[in-house]
């Protein structure tokens, strides 16, 4: 299949050999892995593999050796690096075949099978410690240099329609070959390796309900194959297009954007409630004209129930998504609660019978039986994942789904695997082990955090400590630039985690910078808006915004200013908590509130009455909230004293006149972060403990506050203030 043009039309071509020249053949491997992982339309993410098998020096020997290079298991062609790969003896791993060929009983999802996958450790080639995919047999047993292996939308579309076969042919003439669905693993690199020996004119083969493989002993030549490949399928499906009648035409109409916000901020929350009894996930939601043409159109409801096509995306997906039929323009909002919960009971029942029936004695017992992906017309599609990186992918992969589905009803019928097949995936011992060996959850991993006054001081340490934890923080700041700021800080550290997909904000990573003035409901109900569309709900809130206003030298502070301390102090944390309120009660998970006041708040002095006041406003505000909210959301106090490190409350005036007011020595020209010191060691000389209170001391009460660890604390006041006896509460 000679290139004419590079003008591809449905994926990118990307190759430059004035890049490509410059590195050695491991590098080129990533780079070529890389550019093929770009395009969602030529792989999804984490799915597929590459191969090249190249000469290199035996560090044994010092001779020169075949080496597979391949990508291992877990990663992803876009984000592969080098150490992604596994390197292999080539000569061993075709040496394998013996052992295989010698076992009495031998075949797919045979014992042998699997046990050839230890196997694999004994061709390591350089002590490379990447462990070997289940693919890795296909790659070598074909006898070309280089190998790609793509789950693109448009070939799966072939690979999953009724009459693959002859479609296969009729496409791509004798140059692509086409094998039946099997289940990857060794016995399946030998039937390619024997279609390779009996078809040796063939470049690829379609893997029926799988995907695409195909070779060249060059490997700009094997990566244009691929695309030319992917090209000329998608141009089948385009010449098939059924327009308007795709998916048997649309049955119900979408809703406005604005509409379709509102009701997903109504619904996620009890939604979220519903399938995280078990284990709490977390949600992207898809509403795109993609997914909408798919979820509004006659035939989604019979496609949804089929099921999912390629074996990459069961673990995600589940064996089929749950398609809910509500009308968007005629039903209203408690149809639709009643429908997702008529639904869900069903996909449980329906879930647990598909376990029971193709279960075998040794299976892992039964995961999770909630779905993780929900079809609602006029809205879109809801994708749940431990995390929100695990949610994106989920929904990619479902996005891919609908588009093998377009392709495949464009051109013929689609079929989905029968459901043993799906079942001995979703259940495979070996994937069972690959989640086993997958570190534990970290403890805020399926939690969503809200943290108030992210952008400075306590609030920033606050979300810097709790994401350590694994969290999704929404970092909200009055100041939009400094929250955003915090997010991006987190997301720097953390990373943004893998899978593309989401709509607007949905498309988020594990931290968010929002706008909020706590002291205009609007601004907190439009923050919360977005925290719902980004994750699907919410579990603790950390609120450290606050306000101190210097007084004068008698000690005041204008009337306004009065107000505005209250304001921000007080009701600002009760208009949050209000909010929150209803999407707590829906959710019905268990939460947390975590209001900062001040151990001024217990002790009496003279020249702050008004911050005074209002802090222990804000502590009688914690008990009654704590009644307020019980039984799902405990609520406590954080009462901070004197942090002086980095704090937007102690400005270089403020810190001038307290050390002033303490007859510290100082002089003018000194820089700020020194006369901070001066006060913070002063500060730190009146308490029992004798050492100034920090950021990170404050960080670390607010984290325990909202863990589990205090799971039975609510309505108290936590003080971190380095041992101040006048402030003990009695
Ligand atoms: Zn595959």
């Amino acid at each position: 299949m000679a290139i004419k043009n590079k003008n591809f039309k449905y994926v990118n071509y990307k190759w430059s050999d004035e890049f490509a020249q410059k590195i050695d053949p491991v590098e080129r491997l990533v780079y070529r892995s890389n550019i093929l992982g770009e395009d969602q339309r030529i792989t999804n993410t984490g799915g597929g593999n590459t191969s090249s098998k190249i000469m290199m020096k035996d560090p044994l020997t010092g001779k020169d050796v075949e080496v597979l290079w391949v990508k291992g298991s877990g990663g992803d062609l876009r984000t592969s690096k080098k150490e992604n790969f596994a390197s292999l003896y080539q000569g061993s791993l075709i040496g394998l075949q013996n052992i295989y060929n010698n076992a009495e009983e031998k075949g797919a999802k045979t014992e042998i099978e699997d046990k050839m996958v230890e196997m694999y450790n004994h061709t390591i080639f350089n002590l490379n410690p990447r462990a070997s995919s289940i693919d890795t047999p296909l790659h070598s047993f074909i006898p070309f240099k280089h190998v790609d292996h793509m789950h693109p939308d448009s070939v799966i579309a072939i690979a999953a329609a009724k009459n693959s076969k002859k479609i296969t042919k009729e496409v791509f003439a004798d140059e692509i070959g086409w094998v039946k669905w099997q289940r990857p693993g060794f016995d399946l690199g030998l039937i390619l390796q024997e279609e390779c020996r009996k078809h040796p004119k063939i470049k690829g083969l379609v893997l029926g309900q799988h995907g695409l493989i195909n070779w060249a002993n060059d490997d700009k030549e094997c990566y244009e194959l691929t695309l030319s490949i992917i090209e000329k399928a998608a141009e089948y499906i385009e010449a098939h297009n059924k327009g308007e009648q795709t998916f048997g035409g649309q049955k119900y109409k979408s809703l406005s954007e604005g509409k379709r916000f509102e009701i997903l901020f109504e619904i996620l929350p009890k939604l979220r409630g519903m399938i995280s009894q078990k284990n709490k996930f977390i949600g992207t939601i898809q509403s795109d004209e993609r997914i909408l043409r798919f979820v509004n159109s006659n035939d989604a409801e019979r496609l949804a129930e089929l099921g999912t096509s390629c074996p990459d995306h069961f673990l995600r997906t589940k064996i089929k998504p749950l398609y809910v039929d509500w009308n968007p323009t005629k039903e209203n909002l408690g149809a639709l609660v009643i429908k997702l919960e008529e639904g869900l009971y069903k996909y449980r029942e329906d879930y647990s019978a598909y376990y029971e029936e193709c279960k075998h004695p040794d299976s892992p017992a039964i995961r999770d039986p909630n779905p993780t992906v929900i079809l609602i017309p006029g809205l879109g599609m809801i994708a749940w994942g431990k995390n929100k990186s695990e949610s994106r992918v989920t929904a990619e992969f479902y996005n891919n789904a609908v588009e093998v589905m377009r392709g495949a009803e464009a051109i013929d019928e689609y079929i989905s695997l029968p459901r043993q097949e799906a079942f001995d995936i979703e259940y495979w011992k070996l994937e069972e082990a690959k989640l086993k060996r997958m570190p534990p959850e970290k403890e805020f991993a399926r939690e969503v955090v809200l943290v108030i006054g992210a952008g400075s001081g306590i609030g920033k340490a606050v979300s810097h400590r709790v994401a350590k934890e694994g969290a999704h923080i929404v970092c909200a700041d009055v100041n939009k630039e400094s929250a955003e700021q915090t997010a991006k800080e987190l997301t720097e550290i953390y990373g943004v985690g893998i899978g593309v997909s989401g709509t607007g904000i949905s498309n988020c990573g594990a931290a968010i910078g929002l706008y909020a003035n706590v002291t205009d409901r609007k601004s907190i109900n439009e923050m919360f808006k977005n925290i719902i569309l980004a994750y699907g709900g919410i579990d603790h809130i950390i609120i450290t915004s606050g306000i101190f206003v210097p007084p004068d030298l008698e000690g005041k502070i204008p009337d306004d200013k009065w107000g505005l301390t209250y304001d921000i102090n007080v009701t600002g944390p009760y208009l949050v908590a209000d909010e929150a309120k209803r999407i707590w009660e829906e959710q019905g998970l268990k939460g947390s509130l975590t209001i900062t006041t001040s151990v001024n708040a217990a002790v009496s002095k003279k020249g702050s009455v008004a911050y005074d006041t209002s802090k222990a406003a804000a502590n009688h505000l914690v008990r009654e909230l704590s009644i307020e909210l019980s039984p799902i959301v405990r609520v406590n106090g954080l009462a901070p004293a004197t942090v002086v490190e980095g704090s937007s409350m102690f400005p270089r005036d403020r810190v001038i006149s307290s050390l002033k007011k303490y007859n510290i020595q100082f002089t003018e020209d000194e820089e700020t972060g020194i006369l901070r010191n001066k006060l913070a060691e002063f500060y730190a000389q009146r308490t029992l403990l004798k050492s100034p209170v920090t950021l990170n001391d404050q960080a670390e009460a607010a984290y325990v506050l909202a863990s589990k660890r205090l799971n039975k604390t609510t309505g108290q006041i936590f003080s971190v203030d380095g041992g101040l006896h006048e402030a003990f509460l009695r």
